[in-house]
């Protein structure tokens, strides 16, 4: 089979293509699928790069959909041909993937396998963080960083539908309107934004989801209301430092998290719950999805440059 293999942390250019991998099989309890889209996240520069190790050589990419080729022991309600979808799954970035029957996801009818891969990695956290990190109100004030993202896009819509004001970050004016497309009330740039959100709210937002990092942290902080949420998703402009807990009681009993993805789809109830939403609103009409680039697998490299570059919006997929 032919995939994306990883010998050496480094820039894009360490993702090397492969046109002769042993196709692999499914053990008890996984399943084998022809790969029709493998999703590109965030989380898998940070791989690339060393900031979170992996032991080397790997295959990167944490999400994609396609049809199931195989079906290994003990997996029942999986049948060869069925569409699915997984996110979580190492190995990704290829055009055969094992995947875990606990991380896999049926697509429902009308979902297309593409639509499948740019939507649940990026859904499922984006509902996690709107839902059960910070439970958004109707009426509460919302700060979305990078917000033409890939969950960025789906946050703002997410926090729309629960009623929220989005208020959203952006560095150009073509973000700028896919922000206000997906229902972002207003949409600023980082330079200020901590005064900007002030003169917006009066006291500040009730949540800031920040998956910038470095950059952001402490305007963002500066952003929230007394007791108000920071969720750090994330860290695309660098890791945090240190935090001294006093900051948190300056800026008026505030709350720090750092979620991932992990423990809030830990049962399998959990998922289903999340993945249900997500793709039941976008079979609906009600969460758009925005592809704004596809590469063949080959030219993962590419893909990766331009997402560090900041030069994509929404979703961007491999195909294999
Ligand atoms: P995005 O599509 O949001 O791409 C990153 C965006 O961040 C850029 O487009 C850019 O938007 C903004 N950005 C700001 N500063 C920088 C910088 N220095 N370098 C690169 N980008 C920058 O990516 P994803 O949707 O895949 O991920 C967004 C964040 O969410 C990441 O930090 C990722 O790790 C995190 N994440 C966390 C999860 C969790 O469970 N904790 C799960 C999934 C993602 P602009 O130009 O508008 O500033």
């Amino acid at each position: 089979m032919r995939a994306i293999v990883v010998s050496a942390t480094g820039g894009p250019e360490v993702l090397a293509y492969k046109t002769d991998r042993p196709d692999p099989e499914p053990n008890p309890g996984e399943v084998l699928v022809d790969v029709t889209a493998s999703g590109v996240n965030f989380i898998d520069v940070y791989h690339r790069i060393g900031r979170y190790p992996l032991s080397l050589p790997f295959v990167p990419g944490n999400e994609g959909a396609g049809t199931v080729a195989a079906v290994g022991e003990d997996v029942t309600g999986v049948s060869v041909g069925d569409t699915v979808a997984w996110s979580s799954v190492m190995g990704s970035y290829a055009s055969r993937a094992v995947v875990p029957a606990s991380q896999l996801l049926a697509v429902p009818e009308g979902i297309t396998a593409e639509v499948a891969a740019a939507v649940t990695l990026q859904g499922l956290t984006a509902h996690y963080l709107a839902h059960s990190t910070y439970e958004v109100k109707p009426g509460d004030d919302v700060l979305v960083h990078a917000a033409a993202g890939g969950v960025g896009l789906l946050l703002t819509q997410i926090a729309k539908l629960r009623g929220a004001r989005v208020i959203g970050t952006v560095s150009t004016e073509e973000k700028e309107t896919l922000a206000r497309q997906a229902g972002a009330d207003e949409v600023l740039r980082y330079d200020g934004f901590a005064d900007a959100v002030r003169d917006l709210t009066g006291s500040g937002v009730h949540v800031v989801y920040d998956g910038v990092g470095a950059a952001t942290f402490a305007a963002s902080l500066a952003s929230l209301r007394p007791r108000g949420m920071m969720a750090l998703y994330g860290q695309a402009s660098g890791p945090v430092p240190p935090v001294d807990p006093q900051t948190l009681a300056a800026g008026g009993s505030l709350f720090l998290t750092r979620p991932s993805l992990g423990p809030y789809v830990a049962t399998r109830d959990e998922l289903a719950w999340r993945a249900s939403d997500i793709f039941g609103w976008v079979a609906s009409g009600e969460l758009r999805v925005h592809i704004s680039n596809r590469y063949p697998l080959a030219e993962a490299a590419r893909a990766h440059e331009d997402l560090e570059a900041r030069r994509t919006t929404g979703k961007l997929l491999l195909l294999p």
